[in-house]
């Protein structure tokens, strides 16, 4: 892109907590800035916790003023985790369903395993879509979990759409890190930017997806319908009790070793539950255990973290539905028989 093209451009990352949309924006600023003179603007929505809630960062770029506020009509999106666009085809989280089902053309990029085309758009979208599989690329180079991924989508980013040099977007990589991590982050964002997968004139489901901007959107999530598994990757996670998932955006799940499981009354990790998807399990079992529903838990790790006895821990997901497909030991049929009395405990 040169100086001539740089117009009003709007930006949406989309992320998980500590997935790292926060740096990636202030680094896409600084580099439209220092490239092409722009006026910028960021502002972040953030996740309600540190860990397994979703973060929003918005960037607008342009030659002229700037309004404040959320991007009404992005042209790029960037879905840090693909798991994100099922949250925003069942519009179980408004800021998100906001900053991604608003885009109707311009650039998807994707930070998944699957190839564009695999990509099963819930909404009305026509424009190019991009898929990297920044997990496994962040992960192999900076060797953390989960990985911040944020540097590594930009150099993707920046491959789909050009509009600044990756060289000079990677010089601010390093200022910011310094030193090794610095290094990392720029040969993560190099792989990335070799390694996207880009089609272009996808079209998207002819499906509208309301804005949830006014008091009639406010749905009851669970009055709303089953989901549709949009996105392949999914395939495989069993149904909750609420027969199907409109909160999983998380990556870990607990799991209890209910021979280390003691308490015998109040249950610290159940009252800390801040879903109320977490429960004690006393009856109906060979030993009492804490047990979740798939649906609704956030693996946000509070009840393995208050745990009286350690013993919930978090497991990643991803592992867990290859080996324990029925998620045994880690959540209950909704009618077991505890011993004939029924309900939770
Ligand atoms: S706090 Fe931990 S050990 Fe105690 S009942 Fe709950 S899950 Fe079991
Ligand atoms: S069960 Fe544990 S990980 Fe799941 S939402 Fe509740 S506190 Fe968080």
């Amino acid at each position: 892109m040169s100086n001539d093209d740089a117009k009003a451009r709007e930006i949406n990352l989309v992320c998980m907590s500590g997935q790292g949309s926060v740096q990636t924006v202030q680094l896409l600023a600084r580099a439209f800035f220092e490239q092409h003179g722009m006026r910028v603007r960021t502002q972040v929505a953030p996740g309600g916790r540190p860990k397994s809630s979703p973060v929003v960062s918005y960037l607008k770029a342009s030659a002229g003023p700037i309004a404040g506020g959320p991007n009404f009509h992005p042209d790029d999106v960037l879905l840090f985790w693909s798991g994100l666009l099922r949250v925003a085809a069942n519009r179980a989280h408004p800021t998100v369903t906001d900053a991604i089902a608003r885009q109707r053309s311009g650039n998807l990029i994707i930070n998944s395993r699957l190839a564009p085309g695999e990509i099963e758009l819930p909404y009305k979208f026509s424009g190019a879509v991009a898929t990297v599989d920044a997990d496994s690329i962040t992960n192999e180079i900076l060797r953390r979990d989960p990985p911040p991924v944020g540097v590594t989508m930009a150099g993707a980013y920046i491959a789909v759409t050009e509009v600044v040099e990756l060289d000079r977007f990677l010089a601010l990589v390093k200022e910011r890190f310094p030193g090794r991590l610095g290094e990392q982050n720029v040969e993560a964002a190099r792989r990335a930017y070799e390694e996207v997968r880009i089609e272009r004139e996808v079209v998207g489901a002819s499906q509208e997806v309301p804005h949830p901007r006014g008091p009639e959107d406010r749905v009851d999530p669970l009055s709303r319908p089953p989901l549709p598994v949009l996105i392949s990757e999914d395939k495989g996670r069993p149904r909750g009790y609420r027969g199907g998932a409109a909160n999983i955006w998380r990556t870990k799940i607990p799991v209890s070793d209910d021979q280390l499981c003691g308490c015998d009354n109040m249950c610290i990790s159940e009252v800390m539950c801040p879903d109320n998807t977490g429960f004690i399990v006393r009856k109906g079992l060979p030993h009492q255990g804490y047990r979740v529903d798939v649906d609704l838990c956030r693996g946000c790790g509070i009840c393995a973290e208050v745990c009286v006895y350690s013993a919930l821990s978090m497991a990643n997901e991803e592992e867990l539905m290859r080996t324990n497909p029925t998620y045994e030991g880690i959540t209950v049929e909704p009618f077991i028989n505890y011993s004939g009395e029924g309900g939770r405990s």
